[in-house]
């Protein structure tokens, strides 16, 4: 059998087209923070890697360079790869996803061609594929291929990561292809994105777009669970921390030593926020006339994307403010914006890096931002300060940096003001704190991460929910009649009871009566119903069935020869257990980013505390942490609290896999030689599904779930298979 192999796709190719002086083309391996994390794992494990390399001449060196490499080309025709790309996934998509719904285009043609190019690259990887692979997606312009790929019907596990934001639901549901663009992504058995802001922008978005259900980070879709993560992307640490060791390559930029320099490189893009920063570097020079001609502004412009008609008109824009402000300000001996539009190399951006005084990097939305983790790894002399935006994924991470929102002018520049003003020994102290934690989350930490957490995944291995047949039924009850008694758990509504638009409609039946004393014929069928229900709906209505009966989610019990109801005592199990493992990796991450917070653990309750941290920033993490937890612990007996500069997460007492155990307990059930079947029909039922996972005979009403081993359409269904069991029996 072959070894599985990797496949990494990306729109283009790690390489790079250099022309020789003899007019020749020749190809290079490209650089960058995601290349070169990825180059680690694809030079590692022989993986391929499958990406559009452009419009050339294809020559024989080329092939074999590409052959040498694993590198696979998909072919795309120019017009279409034209409107796929700058039409749709940056004409629509990047707008959307960065929050510019005014600049969105959309256009059938555009995601005509989206869909082409898409099932271009589907077509080539899977001439190259194998069952088993495994297939990593890289970003927003292959967000149909997982699905794609899927639909190929050969086994693959496939991870798609995500590189940019990911906007709320809100913003999301605008875009008229929603649809399409969800279900592409969840053929992915594992989704990572750079925050758990953006994670969490997903699931909502998916149980509103296909209500598709979702618990702990993960996704049910088609019968199978798709975890959601977050891997925020590192930097290439190490060649960005070279000794200081300023080249001559640029001595324009520090001929003036006496003066303070602001350091801004970015894209040209809208993204970025440059004319706000501009605007507020202005109005730094307006309210602090003491730094005129001691402070000055390098903004380097990477050209980008110049096929598109409004990137030229930021250019212009851009470069207007530039004059203005320097129209303003300057003396004989003084200007102060250096405007620098062109890309510069990797060489001279390290140098600036090391001379700046002041990074800063404001962009209005940026899914990660590397240059403010670049800085900081360039910055080997421990000194430097870094001014972030808020509204960079980066930002969840670096909370040593002054943050500031972009579009606040006034406060940009007395931000501005303040990192001139920080003591020396508190911004060397926040650099280092920096720094280790670059350090120890690079790029390769990234990818390491990423590929080990997807394995996990798979380990984990799916349930498949099989469709309770008659021929499926009459093979369960040959395994149940061999038992020595049955033990048999059933939710009232959605499964014994039809969902009625009111709950007061929905009161047994007489066909539920006769059911019921049926059932109770048996001597050794155990019979009990666990409902969310309050305790005077069941003594009212069930009590007459001579069924034990678990009330309110579990918080209640009522044995059927007991007159009086008793209040559980919640024991541990095994799901709590993992659940309780999920939730520390996630304080961990936070406690990693946000310092001087830290654990508690209690015996019913976990709590991360951040008195002693910085405030506006742990506060702003603890509203993340707050709303990540509450999504993931959604529906199960966990829930979140914010306390006094705190998080709590406590055990709630209720919980209906507890009322499953108990009675199974009571009644000293003995795997192996009792059965046990849960039925029930939502997400509060799942906990009883997942009681005795292996030798449960779960049945879930309604269609596939990831708990259960059975699904029924209805309660009609579920009718005709109890009376079955009391056939046979
Ligand atoms: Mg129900």
């Amino acid at each position: 059998m072959n070894k599985s192999k990797l496949i990494i796709v990306s729109n283009r190719l790690p390489v790079s087209i250099e022309e020789q002086d003899d007019g020749r083309t020749i190809l290079k391996r490209s650089s960058g923070g995601l290349v070169s994390g990825l180059r680690e794992i694809h030079d590692q494990s022989d993986s391929i890697w499958v990406g559009h390399l452009g419009r050339l001449p294809h020559s024989s060196s080329m092939e074999t360079f590409l052959e040498d490499h694993n590198l696979v080309d998909v072919a795309i025709e120019d017009e279409i790869y034209d409107q796929y790309y700058n039409g749709y996934a940056n004409g629509t998509l990047w707008p959307l996803f960065h929050n510019f719904l005014a600049t969105m285009s959309v256009s059938d043609s555009h995601w005509k061609a989206y869909v082409e190019a898409n099932k271009a690259f589907a077509r080539k990887i899977t001439e190259i594929i194998s069952p088993g692979d495994r297939v990593w997606v890289h970003d927003y312009q292959l967000m149909l291929l997982p699905e794609m790929l899927r639909n190929n019907q050969i086994d693959l596990k496939i991870s798609y990561f995500h590189h940019i934001p990911f906007p709320s639901s809100e913003i999301f549901r605008t875009i008229p292809r929603r649809k399409e663009l969800i279900n592409g992504l969840l053929g992915s058995d594992y989704i990572g994105f750079h925050t758990y802001d953006y994670a969490r922008h997903f699931i909502q978005s998916v149980k509103r777009i296909i209500g598709a259900k979702t618990k702990i980070n993960e996704i049910t879709h088609e019968d199978r669970p798709i975890k959601v993560a977050a891997h925020p992307l590192g930097v290439d640490f190490k060649t960005f921390s070279r000794e200081m060791n300023p080249t001559e390559s640029n001595p324009e930029f520090f001929k003036d030593k006496t003066r303070i320099t602001y350091l801004g490189i970015d894209r040209l893009d809208y993204t970025k926020g440059l004319a706000e920063r501009l605007e507020s570097f202005g109005k730094f020079l307006d309210l602090y006339p003491q730094y005129r001609g001691k402070v000055r502004l390098i903004q380097v412009c990477v050209p980008s994307r110049q096929d598109i008609e409004s990137y030229n008109d930021i250019r212009s824009s851009v470069e207007r403010l530039v004059g203005k402000i320097n129209g303003e300000f300057s003396t004989a001996d003084y200007i102060p914006i250096e405007y620098i539009y062109r890309s510069i190399p990797l060489e001279e951006v390290i140098d600036l890096y090391q001379q700046a005084d002041v990074m800063v990097v404001t962009p209005l939305r940026d899914g990660l931002n590397l240059v403010c983790k670049e800085y900081v790894a360039a910055r080997t002399d421990g000194d430097g300060c870094l001014i972030l935006s808020e509204f960079t994924g980066a930002a969840a991470e670096m909370g040593e940096a002054l943050q500031v929102n972009p579009y606040d002018i006034d406060t940009v520049a007395q931000t501005l003001h303040k990192a001139l003003e920080i003591p020396k020994a508190e911004r060397q102290h926040r650099m280092k704190v920096l720094r280790g934690r670059m350090e120890e989350n690079d790029n390769i930490a990234w990818s390491h991460n990423f590929i080990e957490m997807w394995d996990h995944h798979n380990q984990e291995g799916l349930v498949t929910t099989k469709h309770l047949t008659h021929n499926q039924q009459l093979r369960l009850l040959a395994q149940i009649k061999s038992a020595d008694r049955v033990f048999l758990f059933l939710d009232y509504d959605g499964t014994l009871a039809p969902i009625k638009d009111r709950p007061e409609l929905a009161i047994p039946d007489s066909q539920l009566d006769e059911l019921m004393s049926n059932l109770k014929l048996f001597p050794n069928l155990i019979t009990s119903i666990v409902t969310g229900r309050p305790q005077d709906f069941c003594d009212q209505y069930l009590g007459t069935y001579g069924v034990h009966i678990v009330a309110e989610h579990g918080a209640f019990i009522k044995l059927a020869n007991q007159p009086h109801w008793d209040q559980l005592i919640r024991v541990s199990s095994e799901d709590s257990q993992s659940l309780q493992i999920e939730i520390m990796e996630l304080l961990e991450s936070f406690t990693n980013s946000v310092p001087h917070s830290h654990i508690e653990t209690k015996e019913t309750c976990i709590v991360w505390h951040y008195r002693e941290s910085e405030q506006k920033f742990a506060q702003g993490q603890a509203q993340v942490l707050g709303e990540t937890l509450e999504q993931m612990l959604n529906k199960t007996s966990w829930s979140v609290y914010h306390g006094k500069k705190s998080v709590e997460i406590r055990q709630s007492l209720a919980h209906k896999g507890y009322g499953v155990e108990k009675i199974l307990d009571l009644f000293s059930w003995q795997e192996g030689q009792d059965a046990l079947i849960t039925v029930g029909d939502d997400t509060t039922d799942e906990d009883m599904h997942r009681v005795h996972m292996d030798s449960n005979q779960s049945i879930h009403i309604g269609n596939e779930n990831a708990y259960s081993k059975y699904f029924l359409e209805d309660p009609a269904g579920l009718y005709d298979f109890l009376k079955r069991i009391s056939l046979n029996l």
